[in-house]
């Protein structure tokens, strides 16, 4: 049996959720699962969920960037790696292109906290890390960067990143992250979106990330 075919079952799953409630289509965005100090498990290159197998999943190491196997690993893999380098606490990484969040990042806007919701599980708002062409050094700076103290950004012109302590975190976050960019459109449509403060939106997610710490269970 294949020494990681629990990550890399939790990686097709999590591809599979996203597909299912319209976060990614055909084989575009990505995400990975932190399997510890060296490797990552990541979808592949060109594959489209629907005929996705855990099979399919790339395990590689977020240090050297070394694939084990033969299967091409994401084209945003960079990003995903310097996230497990840099983030400690994170050990799920979701690219996606969904509508909502794409839409406010062709605007190049950052969400101010509007829902109480996105504060916490999300952070003080959402940034839109400077644009840059994919699969770029300038795309993994600007998107590192504006993750700082995040567990979502938005990427200009192109879509969202979430970030989970675990797979399920990271899925949530995504959905979050999707309706809070829905409730921004329509809001800044009806008068202008009112932010939280951020000092208070900043302490709610404090709070959620010590009330729903899952130290124990680590990264599944
Ligand atoms: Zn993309």
């Amino acid at each position: 049996m294949d020494k990681y075919s629990k990550e890399k079952e939790i990686v097709c799953d999590a591809g599979r959720q996203l597909m299912e409630r319209g976060l990614v289509e055909g084989t575009w965005g990505n995400c990975s699962l932190r399997i510890d100090g060296h490797l990552m498990a990541v979808t592949p290159s060109g594959r489209r969920y629907e005929d996705m197998t855990p099979n399919d999943i790339v395990v590689m190491d977020y240090h050297t960037l070394e694939v084990l196997g033969d299967i091409k690993p994401s084209s945003e893999k960079k990003v995903h790696a310097e996230l497990y380098r840099t983030r400690k606490e994170v050990n799920a990484v979701i690219h996606t292109h969904q509508p909502h969040a794409s839409t406010v990042a062709a605007a190049r806007r950052e969400v101010p906290p509007i829902l109480d919701d996105q504060a916490q599980i999300l952070g003080p708002s959402v940034r839109c890390a400077d644009y840059a062409l994919p699969n770029t050094k300038k795309l993994v700076k600007t998107t590192v960067k504006a993750l700082k103290g995040r567990y979502a950004a938005l990427m200009a012109n192109h879509g969202a990143i979430t970030l989970g302590r675990t797979m399920e975190e990271a899925i949530v976050a995504a959905l979050v992250l999707e309706k809070a960019c829905k409730a921004f459109i329509h809001a800044e449509f009806i008068g202008g979106a009112k932010g939280i403060n951020k000092i208070e939106a900043w302490m709610m997610h404090k709070v959620y990330l010590f009330m729903y710490s899952r130290k124990k269970e680590g990264n599944k």
